[in-house]
């Protein structure tokens, strides 16, 4: 018997296949594995156990199935497991995914009830495409030793799905946004529904003791019947002779990725360039996808605030702002860009003096290199999400930075704020006097304070990395011990110097 065949193969499912397809110049489709955190750490496990990632290729109407099928199929040579795609017919998608998915529970979910439409038809979409995810895991696994784990907002529904057909197998899911107080849960009109739906799990995975909170206190609001008990990171609940638990997993990012690179020579060189490019004293780093949920315009009053009430700092500090496009067909998300560059070219309009430009702004993404230069360069990390799930830009700033001398400035709603709140800035992001009075500490704050502060932040950020988190996920739900995946560290860069 092979190594394979003696563990539980491990199924992921998510919204997007973690891939990249681009087309050659002969016009034949090649696919590559997505760079994010969550497949970094996955993939390992995915290769020793066997297994596959499920999931949506997105652009892939462009290509007919059976190319993507052949094309997957492929991979397995390439990186050691495979992708099954799930085809959404393309009347379903816009509602399943910008309607019910983004314009019902990402606003609900991160407290911004006025911003949700509560169409039915979404709702319809969504049921019937967490049906074809569940038909498509029921096809694709073997027996009840596969162990399958289902991510975020947009499949909330697939565990129910496929307990109705009979699927006996362990399911893990977690959620990676924040899940809302019992007040804001009570709008929603299919309330019921995805609470059941998520009672279907074998293990419910939150990123933070608040949200799972917030979770308990519906199933003890809405289903009375149902005691959930227990202490600690994990508890649990029957439902029907089944047993549901339900813990907190904070997220995180591959520290020691972040670290090595950050010290590399194409990033130093990027970084001198930075530098000599900004005559500021103080550059501080806003990085955010286009989103209501992260706080931009509040946080462009706040810097218009510190300037208005702090006169020194003209010419002093400089506001770096990367806004990276997203969720471009939606309205909200194009007024939400057009508030931001107002508000950007007012500031600057009334601020900027010869030689000096207060906000730098770019909408667009950046590549890895000049992102971990900016990371560097910035003396202050600004990030204020009005809500996050955890925010992993608050995480990445920390990593980067391998000289200790930074300061973190954090919302108290993002989801890393529970680990790094004792050594961060923490600020009400609705507070925009108290956030321009972060700016103004953070800009005198001396360097011996900066570098305690900052090592402290490095410390829990490398002590709970994205390995951690599937580990003790994982751990959690199917008893997998998987310490060994943690992919060896050749090279500490000297700057490094924290005693960790
Ligand atoms: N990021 C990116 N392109 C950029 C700038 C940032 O892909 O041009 C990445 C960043 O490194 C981070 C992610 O986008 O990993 C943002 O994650 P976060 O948790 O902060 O917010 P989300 O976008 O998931 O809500």
């Amino acid at each position: 018997m092979n190594k394979k065949n003696q563990k539980n193969r491990l199924i992921i499912v998510s919204n997007r296949l973690p891939i990249v397809l681009s087309q050659t110049d002969t016009g034949q489709w090649d696919v590559k594995q997505g760079s994010g955190g969550l497949v970094t750490a996955l993939a390992p496990v995915l290769r020793d156990r066997g297994g596959l990632w499920i999931g949506w290729p997105g652009t892939s109407e462009l290509i007919e199935k059976q190319d993507l099928e052949t094309m997957f199929e492929q991979t397995v040579k390439d990186f050691g497991y495979t992708f099954e795609p799930v085809f959404l017919p393309a009347n379903l998608v816009n509602d399943y995914y910008l309607g019910f998915s983004n314009q019902v529970l990402w606003p609900l979910f991160h407290d911004l009830q006025s911003r949700c439409d509560f169409a039915p038809a979404y709702w319809d979409a969504y049921q019937a495409v967490n049906k074809i995810f569940a038909r498509t895991i029921a096809r694709n696994i073997k027996d009840d030793d596969d162990h399958i784990w289902v991510h975020d907002y947009h499949l909330m529904g697939v565990g129910q799905e496929l307990r109705k057909i009979k699927t006996t197998a362990k399911i893990g899911y977690f959620l990676h946004i924040p899940f809302p107080s019992l007040d804001l849960f009570l709008k929603l009109p299919w309330r019921f529904h995805i609470l059941e739906s998520l009672l279907c799990y074998d293990m419910i995975g939150f990123q933070t003791q608040r949200d799972r909170r917030n979770f308990v206190q519906c199933v003890h609001a809405m289903l009375p019947d149902i005691k959930i008990r227990g202490k600690g990171r994990v508890l649990s609940t029957k439902v029907n002779d089944h047993t549901v638990r339900m813990g907190n997993f904070p997220i995180s990012i591959d520290y020691n990725e972040f670290a090595q690179k950050a010290a590399t020579k194409e990033v130093e060189k990027r970084l001198a360039e930075i530098k000599e490019a900004f005559q500021a004293d103080q550059l501080i780093l806003g990085v955010d996808r286009l989103d209501y949920s992260k706080g931009i315009p509040e946080r462009l009053l706040a810097f218009r605030n510190a300037l208005e009430r702090y006169p020194e700092l003209e010419k002093k500090i400089t506001l770096f702002q990367i806004v990276v496009p997203s969720r471009q067909r939606i309205e909200q998300y194009d007024n939400l860009k057009n508030e931001i560059e107002q508000l950007v070219s007012e500031i600057n309009g009334r601020f900027t003096r010869p030689g000096w430009v207060p906000i730098h702004y770019i909408y667009q993404s950046v590549d890895r290199t000049e992102l971990l230069a900016l990371y560097r360069a910035a003396d202050i990390g600004l990030v204020t999400p009005l809500k996050d799930g955890m925010n992993l830009v608050a995480k990445e700033y920390c990593a980067s930075h391998i000289d200790d001398n930074g300061v973190l400035i954090l919302s108290e709603f993002a989801g890393a704020a529970s680990q790094l709140h004792k050594h961060a800035l923490l600020v009400n992001p609705y507070d925009i006097q108290a956030i321009a009075d972060a700016i103004y500490y953070a800009c005198r704050m001396g360097t011996k304070e900066r570098k305690t502060r900052m090592k402290a932040l490095r410390k829990i950020v490398k002590k709970s990395d994205i390995y951690w988190w599937v580990d003790e996920f994982l751990t959690a739900v199917f008893s997998h011990n998987l310490n060994t995946f943690r992919p060896m560290v050749d090279y500490i860069p000297s700057q490094d110097t924290v005693q960790e």
